[in-house]
């Protein structure tokens, strides 16, 4: 077991580029970067016992705008994957946008921002504090090839910022 460092959520470590985590909230393994921690805008975990690929998943309710199609789904934690099983329901088919909710409160996730394929780009967090910063962000749009993978929000956010020029 590792020695945890006394000055926890004060360090941080560069995961990606120049984005920068929370130590303990990512690990790194053999390249790939894996989320140990994910929470609604409450702050329920969204972290499941269901795992894939060997990491445990973080679980989701998708729904479509009606709320008639409910989907229980699990995804990897892998950042940059975007591996997911269902768990009940029917699986919502490639292409088709979906809302997502927190499958405790069923509250709607924060959206971050438009995927260049125009669906809405959910995030989620990973510390309580619910830090814009340090959450993870995924387009709502089924197989999207844009960015359906799990990414990092401030390489979202930096996205943004480049391509507006502030
Ligand atoms: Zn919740
Ligand atoms: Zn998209």
């Amino acid at each position: 077991m590792s020695k945890k460092s006394d000055v926890g959520d004060t360090l941080y470590v560069p995961v990606s580029g120049e984005i920068m985590m929370p130590r303990d909230k990512v690990v790194a393994r053999g390249g790939q970067f894996i989320l140990t921690e994910a929470y609604c805008p409450l702050g329920h975990s969204l972290i499941s016992d269901v795992e894939i690929g060997g990491h445990k998943g973080i679980r989701f309710i998708y729904t479509d705008r009606d709320g008639e199609r409910e989907t229980d789904v699990v995804i990897s934690p892998v950042i940059h994957k975007c591996d997911k099983k269902v768990l009940k329901g029917q699986a919502f088919k490639k292409g088709e946008t979906v809302t997502v909710l927190c499958p405790d409160c069923k509250t709607e996730l924060p959206i971050l921002s438009t995927c260049e394929c125009g669906a809405p780009v959910y995030l989620f967090f990973i510390d309580k504090q619910l830090h814009h910063n340090y959450g993870h962000s995924f387009c709502s749009r089924i197989g999207c090839v844009k960015s359906s993978r799990l990414r990092f929000s401030q390489e979202v956010l930096r996205g943004i910022l480049n391509e507006h020029g502030f």
